[in-house]
């Protein structure tokens, strides 16, 4: 009988499977991969300081010592390479910026993650950055395409991973474990992205999903590090250069379009000062949710059923720090934070209808 069965191998029920390995729990997880293409179609940036008014994001102090020490140790163990610390630079809008971030960068709240300012053009004329900009510490990028691939084969070797699709009707509940045809477990948790949206025991869960487009382009000179103001250039392991991304709360397909190719050039024409040619493009549906916060806890009527989910933009940054909690909350019966517990939705939780 296993401990936990994990339903999706996204980058949630990767980094969850390890943390149960890690504590000796005998785990299964199952994927079908074409539910969804967040994980794999994600840039995978994770970047302390964020938005047009360059806010330090949600619990950055706790998310970003433990995602540099996490991704290092999982890379040894998988034995592959896709952790890239190489920073951020994001140019400023105004003059007014630099003296704004120079009596940041020593100001506690920020020492951290400020590498250095630039105070007029970091590449000759490359970008549109006439006032300098901002260096960040502590960002980068996690291939996560490499990331789950090593995941997969390692989970594999163990005997852990099945690819296959999960039915919730074929769910069956027994007096001391679950079944789901003929894998037996104590419990269920569901790391299944959007997908979660249209599930009997957690649609009620204020998910708010978005869509986001990419597009592959080459340019002249590759980028050392990540450009990001408004979209960003992200320069991938292969050569390849991605930018991103866009985002879109009413669609009707998961496909690139026309429309998302035409956002983005406009986006980097505000950036970007010298030619590309556009290579291809991908899009996938976010788990985002309305409070943004992720939804991490126990089913209110099933004390089996379990929850691992709603990481929206963030998954990269939010899920070592996430599973962590949450392996603890499991095994050791330490509470979750009230801001990520799905508790603080139980009331919206449709009670069924007594005959
Ligand atoms: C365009 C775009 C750009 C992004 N850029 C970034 C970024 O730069 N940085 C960042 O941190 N985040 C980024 N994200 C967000 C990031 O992708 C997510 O936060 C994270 O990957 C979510 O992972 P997940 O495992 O929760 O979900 P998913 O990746 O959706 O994984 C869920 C898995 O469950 C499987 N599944 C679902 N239902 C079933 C079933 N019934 N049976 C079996 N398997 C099932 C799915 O096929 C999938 O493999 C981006 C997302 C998009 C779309």
């Amino acid at each position: 009988m296993y401990d936990y069965l994990i339903i999706g191998h996204g980058l949630a029920g990767a980094i969850l499977s390890q943390r149960l390995l890690e504590r000796e729990q005998k785990i299964m997880v199952l994927d079908q991969p074409d539910q969804n293409h967040s994980s794999t179609v994600a840039a995978g940036i994770f970047n302390p300081i964020t938005g047009r008014k360059m806010f330090k994001t949600w619990k950055a102090d706790e998310l970003f010592p433990e995602l540099n020490s996490f991704y290092p140790k999982l890379e040894s163990k998988l034995e592959s390479n896709f952790f890239h610390p190489i920073g951020v630079y994001r140019p400023y809008f105004a003059i007014d910026d630099q003296n704004d971030w120079e009596a940041k960068k020593s100001d506690e709240k920020f020492y951290a993650y400020i590498d250095k300012t630039a105070t007029s053009h970091i590449e000759a004329h490359q970008l549109h950055d006439p006032h300098g900009g901002l260096f960040l510490n502590q960002a980068g990028y996690v291939n996560i395409l490499k990331l789950l691939n090593a995941n997969k084969k390692y989970l594999i070797d163990k005997g852990c991973y099945q690819e296959t699709m999960f039915y919730e009707q074929d769910l069956k509940s027994h007096s001391d474990h679950l079944s789901f045809g003929d894998l037996k477990f104590k419990k269920i948790i569901f790391c299944n992205g959007i997908m979660a949206h249209q599930s009997e025991w957690f649609h009620w869960l204020p998910f708010h999903p978005v869509k986001g487009e990419i597009m592959d382009i080459e340019m002249g000179k590759r980028p050392k590090t990540i450009y990001n103001r408004g979209v960003f250039i992200l320069p991938f392991e292969n050569q390849s250069i991605r930018v991103g991304s866009t985002y879109k709360h009413h669609f009707d397909d998961m496909q690139p379009t026309e429309a998302g190719q035409n956002e983005l050039k406009e986006k980097l024409s505000g950036l970007l000062n010298e030619t590309y040619q556009i290579k291809g493009s991908r899009a996938g549906i976010r788990p985002a949710t309305k409070d943004r916060r992720p939804f991490i806890g126990k089913h209110p009527d099933n004390e089996h059923i379990y929850v691992f989910n709603g990481f929206g933009s963030k998954g990269v940054s939010l899920i070592p720090e996430c599973s962590k909690l949450f392996t603890t909350y499991l095994l050791d019966g330490e509470a979750l934070d009230t801001e990520i517990d799905i508790s603080r939705y139980y009331s919206h939780y449709p009670t069924k209808p007594k005959n």
